[in-house]
């Protein structure tokens, strides 16, 4: 089923977003880490919020949420590995595939200062979804770069698939089974020539053919590249459109103040103007299906 709006993201700009097209009566499903993920569940008290002063980040957002869910809004939680823009818009998460006809990026500011190399051997053995690409590298050596809470779980499944895997992190995994080998490093860089060769940990190369880098989120841009940015944020207009048709950002994504209520705010006019989008979208529908010249009738 493709649902009238998908917003990717679960925090404050995400879920004003689901709450305001679910009062247009949209369909609307929201992808996103679990709400608890959201930078502002960190705040111990937030008291510039209008109207409700003194309340924790994490009240906060379990209001939103509960909002957005009583509204009729649904929810997937996991992260977004892909995004194709074609006939509308997919989206996966892990192994599931969600579709729909508008989309709303409220991902929150995703860190995703690159690796040397990792840029250049996108697709050619440098990886961000284990679940997607592990099949690829069965019975090869693999190094998971693990940056996520579930990464030793990616690892593992990795391993279970035949892959010679080696776990390389800053910090000591937690439930990486024991056949997999971990490496403590924090510089890295991908080597290659025409596919990967190795990742230099902490100046020590390691042999592979493919390198999972599995952070907490993947970046808009890397979901969809012909996303324009414009110093470093995503670029939009009042209506918070993107550059690409169908495509509105709200939120800490498109820029300061890095806040609750602008983010709300935009939620909120993205998704109006994903509506507007999508009932445009309906009527020109409609006349080329009832316009006789369009159907080569006369
Ligand atoms: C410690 C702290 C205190 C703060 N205090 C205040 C305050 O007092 N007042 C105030 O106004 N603001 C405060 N802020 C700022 C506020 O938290 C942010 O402005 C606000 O959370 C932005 O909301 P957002 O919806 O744009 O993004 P976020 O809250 O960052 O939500 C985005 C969500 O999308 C998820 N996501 C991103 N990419 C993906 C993906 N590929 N797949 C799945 N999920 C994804 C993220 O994991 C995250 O859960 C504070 C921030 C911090 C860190």
């Amino acid at each position: 089923m493709a649902y009238d709006i998908m917003v990717l993201g679960s925090g404050p700009a995400g879920l004003a977003a689901a709450v305001a097209a679910r009062s247009r009566d949209k369909s609307v499903l929201v992808i996103g880490n679990p709400w608890q993920d959201s930078p502002l569940a960190r705040a111990e008290q937030v008291d510039n919020y209008p109207g409700l002063p003194g309340r924790t980040g994490m009240e906060l957002l379990e209001e939103f949420y509960r909002h957005a869910e009583n509204a009729g809004a649904e929810f997937v939680v996991g992260k977004a590995l892909s995004l194709l823009a074609w006939n509308g818009f997919s989206v996966t998460v892990g192994s599931q595939v969600c579709q729909g006809n508008a989309l709303i990026l409220a991902p929150g500011v995703v860190r995703s200062a690159k690796y040397p190399g990792e840029a250049e051997f996108l697709g050619r053995g440098v990886s961000y979804c284990a679940t997607c690409d592990g099949m690829l590298y069965r019975n090869r050596p693999v190094v998971v770069v693990g940056l996520a809470p579930d990464s030793p779980q990616e690892a593992n499944y990795l391993h279970s698939l035949g892959c010679q895997v080696v776990y390389v992190s800053p910090r000591q995994p937690q439930g990486l089974e024991d056949g997999i080998p971990y490496v403590k490093a924090g510089k890295l860089a991908v080597q290659g020539g025409q596919t990967v060769t190795g990742l230099e940990a902490d100046g020590a190369l390691l042999p592979c053919a493919g390198v999972f880098i599995l952070r907490r989120a993947v970046a808009p841009t890397d979901l969809l590249p012909a996303l324009e940015t414009e110093e470093g944020v995503i670029r939009v207009d009042r209506r918070m459109a993107t550059n690409i048709p169908g495509v509105f950002a709200a939120g800490d994504c498109t820029g300061g103040p890095l806040q609750v209520s602008k983010a709300v705010g935009e939620g909120h006019v993205a998704a109006l103007s994903a509506c507007e989008y999508l009932d445009h979208q309906l009527t020109k529908e409609r006349k080329e299906t009832h316009d006789p010249f369009q159907q080569g009738d006369l």
